[in-house]
């Protein structure tokens, strides 16, 4: 353990800068007023930065969107006009919400472009913003399954597969088309999955669809 008045004093151990983040992305951070991070950001960042499988828990309002969205952007390759990161989340509502976390975060680097895939809007002005080169796709499990039997979306790049709200999911009754939508995704991959609670099916489709996962909980009550 580092003693506390050590003679070079480095990032904080809940610090962004600690990360492994380009300059642009740390600058927007700070920006954003993302100085520290979250107990569940800290917790999650260093081993899914390292590309870990993760199934990560912790309360509502706890930052797990920017956990992840900062794992993904990470990676992404904004020239490669393909969809490198599907995050599945259980409603509309929480789509745009992560869409729009995502687009915040992103803004350090140039021309990512987010595209959401939800129910109750028309297929077709979906299909063309996939066509006209997503980096990052978020939406509904049965509106990305559509996608997928349309072929508007193709999965061949996927490098980042995240399950939000995963128990929620569940809940909903969407685990054949999660099971659909992953049978689809790239083996080699990371899968992020995040959830409030761990119930069996849950573990189910992680010890199904996640490699060697590591779990890191924080402030769950049990
Ligand atoms: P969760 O998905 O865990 O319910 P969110 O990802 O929606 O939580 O984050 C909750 C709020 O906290 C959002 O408004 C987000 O912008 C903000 N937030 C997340 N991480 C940080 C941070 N490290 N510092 C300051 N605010 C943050
Ligand atoms: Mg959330």
């Amino acid at each position: 353990m580092t003693h506390e008045s050590s003679a070079s004093p480095g990032p904080g151990a809940t610090s962004f800068a600690r990360l492994p983040l380009t300059p642009a992305m740390q600058a927007n951070l700070q920006q954003l007023g993302y100085l520290e991070m979250t107990p569940i950001q800290a917790a999650s960042l260093p081993l899914a930065l390292q590309g870990r499988d993760l199934i990560a828990q912790a309360k509502t309002g706890s930052g797990k969107t920017a956990a992840f969205a900062l794992t993904l952007l990470a990676r992404l390759n904004a020239r490669r006009f393909a969809v490198q990161a599907l995050v599945l989340c259980p409603t509309r509502e929480l789509a745009d919400q992560v869409a729009a976390e995502v687009r915040r975060l992103a803004r350090a680097e140039d021309n990512i472009k987010v595209v959401t895939l939800c129910g109750g809007v028309p297929l077709r002005g979906q299909a063309a913003n996939l066509e006209h080169g997503a980096h990052i796709a978020i939406g509904t499990p049965g509106r990305v399954l559509d996608h997928l039997f349309r072929e508007t979306l193709r999965l061949d790049a996927l490098n980042t597969l995240v399950l939000d709200e995963a128990d929620r999911m569940l809940d909903m009754g969407f685990h054949d088309d999660m099971v659909k939508v992953m049978r689809q995704c790239p083996k080699e991959r990371q899968t992020l999955l995040f959830s409030a609670t761990y119930p069996d099916d849950i573990a189910r489709l992680a010890k199904q669809f996640m490699r060697d996962p590591q779990t890191v909980k924080v402030d769950v009550r049990h």
